[in-house]
């Protein structure tokens, strides 16, 4: 009952299944909170060890890294209101927008994916037996959606739009570009604030390295993953919690893989 193949972790995942043997998943039929694998008792359906980044679960960073759509298929054992009735249904492509670790219920520390259902899919929960729904698009390339809200455009421009770890700007004709990266993600089950404490200003490379957990912060805001420290203005002081929360979730993330077996 491996939920994610194929599993070498040398490949991104081509697709999982959720048929309910992790008790820290969580399904809102198009978004999923999914548990990668190990370090679970099926029959008791609860973690009795650390899961590792490994096999499938490097697989899925891979997705994540990559942009790359897995097919989710639900069980009807999944405890859901989203699981089918009987047997197994392939419930479309969903891509991997975020990756974390935590602890988990049981007190292990687990791998979280957070899925999207990717959009013009008719989902099967929704479509009445017997009636078709709208044919599915093949939107599997996804591009990565950088949020701008009216706070994130004021740090940025108390930054003069210099990445705060590399301290370059970026000058186009439409005037300068950078990015405004929330520390603590926004989103549940993240929670992270909008607001000027939890958002750095960075060039799209220090963004993309902080969101996957390659670029860190220390309390001393020192850079782990590029030389030097955080570059402040003054009016803008990240929070130290919400640097604190990155870390805790996302640094980890950055080690090469384990190359030992579960
Ligand atoms: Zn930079």
């Amino acid at each position: 009952m491996a939920g994610i193949s194929p599993r070498t972790g040398r490949e991104p995942a081509v697709s999982i299944v959720m048929s309910g043997g992790y008790e820290d998943d969580r399904d809102d039929g198009d978004e999923v909170l999914y548990t990668g694998e190990g370090g679970n008792d099926a029959s008791a359906r609860r973690q009795i060890a650390d899961q590792t980044l490994t096999k499938g679960n490097l697989a899925l960073a891979r997705n994540l890294t990559l942009g790359t759509p897995v097919r989710v298929f639900r069980g009807h054992r999944l405890d859901s209101k989203y699981a089918p009735p009987v047997g197994y249904r392939y419930d479309g492509l969903y891509r991997v927008e975020d990756m974390w670790a935590a602890s988990g219920i049981a007190g292990f520390r687990i791998y979280r994916f957070r899925l999207r259902r990717s959009e013009g899919q008719a989902a099967p929960w929704t479509v009445q037996p017997g009636v078709l729904g709208p044919a599915p698009r093949t939107a599997g390339w996804v591009q990565r959606v950088v949020r701008d809200s009216a706070l994130s455009r004021r740090v940025k421009e108390l930054h003069g739009f210099r990445c705060q770890v590399c301290g370059i700007t970026i000058e186009t004709a439409g005037g300068f570009y950078a990015e405004g990266a929330h520390i603590r993600p926004l989103g549940s089950p993240h929670d992270g604030p909008d607001v000027e404490e939890n958002i750095l200003c960075l060039c799209p490379n220090h963004h993309v390295m902080f969101d996957l957990g390659s670029l860190t912060v220390g309390d001393d805001l020192g850079i782990v993953g590029a030389p030097g420290k955080l570059r402040l203005v003054d009016g803008h002081l990240p929070g130290q919690d919400f640097l604190r929360y990155h870390r805790e979730h996302y640094a980890e993330l950055r080690r090469p893989p384990a190359q030992s077996e579960e």
